[in-house]
């Protein structure tokens, strides 16, 4: 085969969570990518995000985890409270969590922080481009192009569709079929539902009653539970608390027609339930009012049905193929296993193709790697959205067996429960072409 004038590109659509840590595991591979972002990088919408243990180590991997480290307070205990404000479970199972990971916690950040831990990892920063919003995409046996709404045409070797949950590139996937398949067309477009909805803010980590002291002490995190609605609250950052309001919403919707909320929707939500207790001494409304930035969204769920190629050059990531519902905080470290599952797969492809005479992978080879990805994050995600969705079931107490079980689960050990947690993190992937941290020097290759 000829050696190629160009070497392997990958395009990124969406600047996000999944497209900055693609790009930057890419960077490290050697291999050349853009990332075309349709806002700014790290927007600040008030919005936090947590990483669990597995994600810290491919973090480590990364060689960005002692800039976030240096950010945030590791999450330490939990406290549950009833209806009524009684203190139900004190629970140690994120301490326990982090004794049964190598010392790894679970922290609680800003999601522009760690956004903007990412962007610093990345050396080449001209790659990653903001205000630019991928409106088409052309496959041809060769390479794979796409425009944007500016006028710009950009080529490469793949696409990596990394736009979210309303996804351009999924949507543009369903328009490409739809003459040929309607069914899986329909599918890629309305295949995510949401019955819940979520305000989520950022606020200042002070009591209502005296703004000189501290709400919730540093790595203190609170859980509420009332009958069609629930509430969290986590000290994660130096003086920030993020907090969570989930209400059950009057009927369920599907993507497209998720609702987008207006700023009035959100204070409505907050003057119905807003004078609710989250914790001892404090509520919604205090929360809403000492807000930085917060926001209400649908809480949308689902794992693409279809095939997240399109037996092409285009893949889907992250909140573009599955979505699972902010209870438990882990649709963004999904999102990660994604990326890793992913790069697994396509970096040592390169690799081999750049030693066979700097030839590039033909299109078949690359399907091939797609479709691995698949077969092994697909589980993963089935898993993560059945268990958020079980979480977000559980918080609301919608059945009388859930409002039992929250009696229960108090004499339930935070061993056993941490136990069950751990377990699927450790046997979550990481980056085989960079040296596993938790064997230093030695490179994986079993993942
Ligand atoms: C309130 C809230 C709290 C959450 N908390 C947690 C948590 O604690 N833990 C956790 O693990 N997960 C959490 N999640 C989920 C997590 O945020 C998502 O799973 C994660 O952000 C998915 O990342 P993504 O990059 O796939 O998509 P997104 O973060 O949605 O990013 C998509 C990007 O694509 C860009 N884009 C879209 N269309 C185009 C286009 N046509 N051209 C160019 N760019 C485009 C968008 O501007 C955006 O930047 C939370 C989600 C929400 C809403």
């Amino acid at each position: 085969m000829p050696k190629s004038t160009r070497s392997f590109k990958v395009i990124i659509v969406g600047g996000s969570i999944v497209g900055l840590i693609t790009a930057l595991a890419l960077e490290k591979a050697g291999i050349d990518y853009v990332v075309l972002e349709r806002g700014e990088i790290a927007p600040h919408l008030g919005a936090s995000i947590s990483i669990f243990p597995h994600t810290q180590r491919v973090m480590e991997q990364l060689g960005i985890w002692e800039e976030i480290r240096a950010g945030i307070i590791p999450l330490k205990d939990r406290y549950h409270y009833d209806q009524y404000g009684q203190l139900l479970e004190s629970s140690a199972v994120l301490r326990e969590i982090s004794k049964m990971s190598l010392n790894r916690f679970t922290s609680f950040m800003e999601r522009r922080f760690w956004l903007n831990c990412i962007y610093n990892g990345i050396q080449n920063k001209p790659k990653v481009l903001p205000h630019t919003s991928v409106t088409s995409f052309r496959e041809t046996e060769d390479g794979v192009e796409v425009t944007t709404k500016e006028g710009k045409i950009i080529q490469g070797d793949i696409l990596l569709g990394a736009d979210g949950i309303n996804s351009t590139i999924r949507n543009l996937m369903a328009s490409h079929i739809a003459r040929t398949d309607a069914t899986t067309s329909e599918e890629m477009r309305s295949g995510f539902t949401a019955d819940y909805r979520c305000v989520f803010g950022t606020s200042r980590n002070y009591s209502p009653s005296d703004k000189d002291k501290p709400l919730l002490p540093g790595g203190m995190c609170h859980n509420v539970y009332y009958r069609g609605f629930s509430g969290a609250s986590a000290a994660g950052a130096e003086d920030l608390i993020f907090w969570f309001l989930f209400v059950k919403s009057d009927h369920a919707t599907k993507t497209p027609n998720t609702p987008r909320y207006t700023e009035e929707e959100s204070e409505a939500t907050i003057n119905k339930y807003g004078g609710y207790a989250v914790g001892p001494g404090y509520t919604f409304k205090d929360l809403w009012e000492s807000r930085v930035r917060a926001a209400m969204v649908p809480l949308e769920e689902g794992v693409l049905k279809p095939k997240w190629n399109t037996g092409g050059r285009v893949a889907l990531m992250g909140d573009a193929v599955h979505k699972s519902t902010v209870n438990p905080g882990l649709g963004g470290n999904l999102a990660v296993e994604g990326i890793v599952h992913l790069m697994n797969e396509l970096v040592p492809l390169v690799r081999k193709c750049e030693s066979d005479g700097g030839r590039k992978p033909t299109k078949s080879e690359l399907v091939a790697v797609f479709d691995r990805y698949e077969v092994k994050q697909r589980p993963h995600a089935n898993f993560i959205v059945a268990f958020s969705a079980y979480v977000k079931k559980y918080d609301a107490m919608e059945t009388w067996w859930l409002r039992v079980l929250l009696r229960v689960s108090p004499w339930i050990s935070d061993k056993y429960k941490a136990g069950r947690l751990v377990s699927y993190m450790n046997e979550a992937p990481w980056l085989n072409f960079l040296p596993n941290p938790d064997e230093k020097g030695k490179a994986n290759g079993t993942q």
